[in-house]
């Protein structure tokens, strides 16, 4: 999607901030900016992503949500090339459009309460509005709400880059309301006027709103005479993106799962992991490259082949994705991202210790939030010893003389990875034992833990105090 007719592409992200913004929220906003992004490089300058805030319900709305899903898209390397826009700021264009529907006979004045509709359509087979003030000529009052008066006749056909055309007949649309009694518009008015004012051509949202794009358009076509003379006198394109669902295929929800962008972040999830892995829900390249940089993506993606099924949001392989791209951190940069999961998890940080074993932690880890967890021993007085393991090796034959061996040998060693490793294959030799097996006891004494980084470089770090301190305390188990 290179250009829109001759048009430069327009295409915006509307998020409502009434929540932080959504793993959804974020690949809708990725694929808008992708598309202006890629229609830029093949020539079309003015290709613009607009941001624009809905905020029009001022009961859901809070300030920190919009500041919390600008902070979001500006972590991803997600910008914009125009706004953000606020709906709140711009209601005299919806109720300019909401009179000028009225006027043109495109809307009428409702009066019934939501009781008086229920007992009139109790058990009818069409849910919903029953058109009942359609022609009675109500006028505007304090209990009014304004309804959009749709065809009787006729279909609603939507063209989608994702779904194709999608049809549905008129009479099967209710009158839906576009203004409230209030004054202010509904989502289904603001939007279409927004679209139509910013220009948008190319409309990029989740799946849930393909309803509401038959509303939509109908609003578009009844508008277009307020609009004769501006630019935006086609209909904009639709793409449709599937749904994120999770393991058990149920849709990704707020409540059940883990969805927040800032959520991911504050793990330690990177924001080039994200962008990579969220491009791919509902999207591939068409050959089995997974990994791909902003740029690639850029180059790559395509609209007409986003898929219709729905998408698993898979967190095990967005975290495995985070681990590749830890791998492909500098070590100097992945320490100093390292930095504020040390403050988060309040170990007495020490750098001299941390240098020796940045390199090897780098390779181990899935998100920046397990690193003071692979390395907390280093800054301790002392470790909490895992209960279960120790249970293990006690029941491991011969722990007590490795730990009784190693505590003599590391107490004259010259403190060097090497060097200590060859102390302790001495040590296997003398036992009969392998490298691993003789290794469990040791690695508990000084971590707490059965599993966890290389053992040599943790001792080396360590120090030798502290190495022999722990594996006296840890012979005092025999006893
Ligand atoms: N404000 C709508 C939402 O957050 C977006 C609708 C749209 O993209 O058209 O779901």
């Amino acid at each position: 999607m290179d250009s829109i007719g001759d048009k430069p592409v327009r295409v915006r992200f509307a998020p409502s901030p009434t929540g932080y913004l959504h793993v959804g929220g974020a690949r809708t906003a990725l694929y808008n900016f992708l598309v202006a992004r890629k229609a830029k490089l093949n020539g079309d300058e003015k290709a613009s992503f607009i941001l624009r805030i809905e905020d029009t319900d001022a009961e859901r709305n809070r300030p920190e949500w919009t500041e919390g899903i600008i902070s979001s898209l500006k972590w991803l390397g997600i910008d914009w090339d125009e706004g953000p826009y606020f709906q709140s700021q711009r209601s005299d264009l919806y109720a300019k459009a909401a009179d000028f529907l009225f006027n043109s006979g495109n809307a009428y004045w409702c009066s019934c309460t939501r009781e008086d509709v229920d007992s009139r359509t109790k058990g009818s087979a069409t849910p919903g509005y029953d058109r009942y003030c359609r022609e009675r000529g109500v006028a505007k009052s304090q209990n009014s709400v304004l309804r959009f008066k749709v065809p009787l006749n006729g279909s609603t056909t939507v063209n989608d880059l994702v779904r194709g055309a999608v049809n549905v007949e008129n009479k099967n649309i209710e009158d839906f309301v576009i203004q409230k009694s209030d004054g202010s518009p509904l989502f289904v008015l603001a939007n279409v006027v927004d679209d139509i004012d910013l220009s948008i051509n190319l409309v990029i949202r989740g799946e849930e709103h393909l309803p509401n794009t038959f509303k939509m358009a109908l609003i578009f076509d009844a508008l277009r005479a307020l609009y004769s003379n501006s630019e935006a006198t086609d209909s904009p394109t639709y793409a449709h993106l599937p749904l994120l669902v999770n393991e058990k295929r149920q849709k990704l929800s707020k409540r059940r799962d883990r969805v927040a962008v800032e959520d991911f972040k504050e793990q330690g999830f990177l924001p080039q992991a994200m962008i990579n892995y969220l491009a791919l829900l509902g999207w591939g390249p068409g050959d089995d490259r997974e990994f791909m940089s902003l740029d690639e993506l850029t180059e790559l993606f395509e609209l007409e082949k986003v898929n219709k099924a729905p998408a698993f949001f898979d967190e095990k392989k967005l975290r495995h994705f985070n681990g590749v791209y830890i791998r492909n951190l500098s070590d100097e940069v992945f320490s100093e991202l390292s930095m504020p999961f040390f403050d988060k998890a309040g170990l007495r940080f020490d750098l001299e210790k941390w240098k020796i074993m940045v390199s090897v932690v780098k390779e181990r880890v899935e998100t920046l939030d397990d690193v003071p967890k692979m390395v907390d021993f280093l800054f301790l007085e002392s470790v909490e010893i895992d209960e279960n393991s120790k249970a293990k090796v006690l029941n491991q034959e011969k722990s007590a003389e490795i730990l009784f061996l190693a505590r003599e040998s590391f107490g004259k060693a010259t403190w060097d990875t090497d060097v200590l490793k060859n102390q302790m294959l001495a040590i296997c030799e003398k036992l009969d034992l392998k490298l691993g097996k003789a290794q469990a006891p040791v690695r508990l004494a000084i971590t707490g833990r059965l599993i966890g980084p290389p053992l040599f470089e943790a001792l080396v770090a360590l120090g030798r105090d502290a190495t022999i301190r722990r594996l006296t305390s840890a012979l005092e188990w025999f006893k």
